[in-house]
């Protein structure tokens, strides 16, 4: 029996070993999102016994990209370039070259500040915006995965509409740590 329930959820490895069912206490999201997170916690996840290798449920990636589009639109700083692309994807899933239209915008002034290391406030501001109202305004659909996170966003619009972000991000940033 315990073998067939491992059948069942392990996976091969492309080392050649089988990744098995593990819980992981902490997992490096950073390169599946594109920016630093550390998601900690009790991780649904498989490990290869051979080279070492994790992965993470899908539910708690989508948690942790979520997690992360709040994180980073409450930032007390600027945003970095990294985490503006982050955002464009997760939080408005729009492509550089529709998001420099809704901007007003060309498409390599948005390319231009992706790769920044920080936004200029101007820039910071606009995206912010554009985000908390996207997905305030999914928040209002049924069958969002936002909706559970309205008052949330609502706490953490009031802030970005009424401040301008006045510190730049730093050279490297720190990696988000997320609670899954
Ligand atoms: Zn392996």
């Amino acid at each position: 029996m315990r073998f067939a329930a491992r059948t069942a959820t392990s996976l091969p490895c492309p080392c050649g070993g089988i990744l098995v069912p593990t819980t992981l206490r902490e997992f490096d999201a950073s390169p599946l999102l594109g920016i630093p997170v550390l998601l900690k916690g009790h991780l649904p996840g498989l490990r290869c016994p051979n080279c070492g290798s994790v992965i993470v449920a899908g539910g708690a990636l989508e948690l942790a990209s979520h997690e992360a589009v709040l994180v980073l639109l409450n930032l007390p700083r600027r945003l970095a370039g990294s985490e503006a692309r982050f955002l464009r994807k997760a939080a408005l899933e729009l492509g550089q070259k529709q998001l420099a239209s809704r901007l007003g915008l060309s498409r390599p002034t948005v390319a231009r500040w992706e790769t920044a290391t920080s936004l200029a406030a101007d820039q910071d501001f606009a995206l912010r915006g554009l985000a908390i109202g996207e997905l305030l305004r999914r928040a209002r659909l049924d069958d969002s995965p936002w909706r559970r996170e309205h008052a949330r966003l609502l706490s953490i619009a009031e802030t970005v509409l009424r401040e301008a972000r006045n510190t730049k991000a730093p050279q490297r940033i720190r990696p988000l740590r997320i609670a899954a």
